[in-house]
């Protein structure tokens, strides 16, 4: 019998201007981006952290810290590769990703198949096995004031 297993994931990035803005492994022509060590891909790391967690490992700053030069504006996308890669070691396969983005700007819903796409590819998954929803903070708090974007993220795991 299959077993199953959920974890939840969440993490926030403060905005900063001349950064790249780079969510769900798609690249936003925006005239700010994330603060971060990585391309600081808010979206992929609470993919990351809800995997891991699912799996009972610890988060993605334990696996790829910031203090190690090798993560410096990595494509987070290489970084959830290494995430699957970790569960697959340990015999787990994810079954489905839904993941919601908070951020006041710009306007993420026209970009949304796109990010399933890539993050379709970087997991394994189909595209229609990930849930992606984009809302904004409506105008309350830093987020609401567009001074940082966050991600939820919550998965289902399996073990064949
Ligand atoms: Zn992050």
């Amino acid at each position: 019998m299959a077993s199953f297993r959920i974890g939840h994931g969440y993490d926030i990035h403060r905005t900063a201007a001349g950064r790249p803005l780079v969510l769900g492994g798609v690249k936003f022509d925006a005239d700010f981006g994330l603060y971060g060590h990585s391309d600081a891909d808010a979206l992929t790391h609470a993919i990351c952290d809800a995997l891991l967690g699912a799996a009972g490992l610890p988060d993605i700053g334990h696996f790829f810290p910031d203090t190690d030069a090798a993560y410096r504006d990595i494509d987070s996308q290489l970084l959830l590769q290494r995430v699957i890669a970790a569960l697959r070691e340990r015999g787990w396969a994810p079954v489905n990703i839904d993941a919601t983005l908070v951020a006041e700007k710009p306007r993420i819903a026209p970009r949304l198949a796109e990010m399933k796409a890539v993050l379709a590819r970087s997991t394994g998954l189909a595209a229609d096995a990930i849930g992606l929803k984009a809302t904004t903070n409506e105008g309350a708090d830093d987020i609401g004031r567009g001074l940082a974007i966050a991600a939820h993220a919550v998965v289902l795991i399996q073990k064949a």
